[in-house]
């Protein structure tokens, strides 16, 4: 009887740990290439945003050549404009030749808004924001396993974002928090990550709980969902 109680909770144990680790494998995870390149996945769908770009273009941060190397087969790839520190036609070329997978951006955002219903758990709404020098440039809000994610690229005012609700992350560079800040604009986000940063740019930040600054490249932003 005793004994049959022993098996009983060893039983139990194990039920807990294995959900735990199915708990643990449900998990968006979002590592930062440099600029404003990062790569989600899932586990089963992979992403790529603003990335190839051209390493160290405009003295922003250059990356290894292994990044290259280890982009996954049939990506997919999203621009939210053309400058060389975002994107990179050779690079992608190269990719999507070796690999496969397929690249949205301004040319064809309707194809993008369709992603959707390929994607099971997933949506994206684009917006069309302002940069200099780059008549289409988009903003993006990702929606996957119930987790909002903004990226907002290189636009440069929160005039969009302000809008967004119940972000889970919101990706901004630091003159988006800025102009946040002068006018005093409550963005609606768990977590903010401050991209697009120059090599050793450093910036303080007082409250790391709530902000993340993306310096640090390779590093894994982990969503569980
Ligand atoms: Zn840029």
């Amino acid at each position: 009887m005793k004994n049959n109680f022993g098996n009983f909770l060893f039983t139990l144990l194990l039920l807990l740990l294995s959900n735990l680790g199915w708990s643990q494998s449900n998990a968006i995870k979002i590592k930062f290439i440099g600029n404003c390149g990062l790569y989600l996945t899932d586990g089963t769908t992979n992403i790529y945003t603003d990335f190839p770009y051209k390493s160290g273009a405009y003295n922003y941060m250059e990356y290894d050549a292994s990044e290259l190397d280890s982009i996954r087969e049939n990506s997919i790839f999203i621009f939210t404009h053309r400058h060389a520190d975002h994107y990179s036609k050779k690079q992608l070329k190269t990719a999507l030749k070796s690999k496969g997978g397929k690249k949205y951006g301004s040319w064809n955002i309707a194809e993008l808004e369709a992603l959707g219903t390929h994607l099971p758990e997933f949506s994206i709404q684009t917006f069309k924001t302002k940069h200099r020098f780059s008549i289409s440039h988009y903003s993006y809000l990702i929606t996957w396993h119930g987790k909002k994610i903004f990226l907002s690229g290189d636009t440069e005012t929160a005039e969009t974002i302000r809008h967004q609700k119940g972000l889970e992350w919101a990706f901004v560079p630091p003159w988006v928090i800025i102009d946040a800040m002068r006018k005093d604009i409550k963005i609606d986000t768990k977590m903010f990550g401050v991209y697009h940063l120059y090599p050793n740019q450093k910036i303080n930040n007082d409250s790391p709980e709530k902000i993340k600054i993306m310096d640090t490249q390779g590093e894994v932003i982990v969503i569980p969902y």
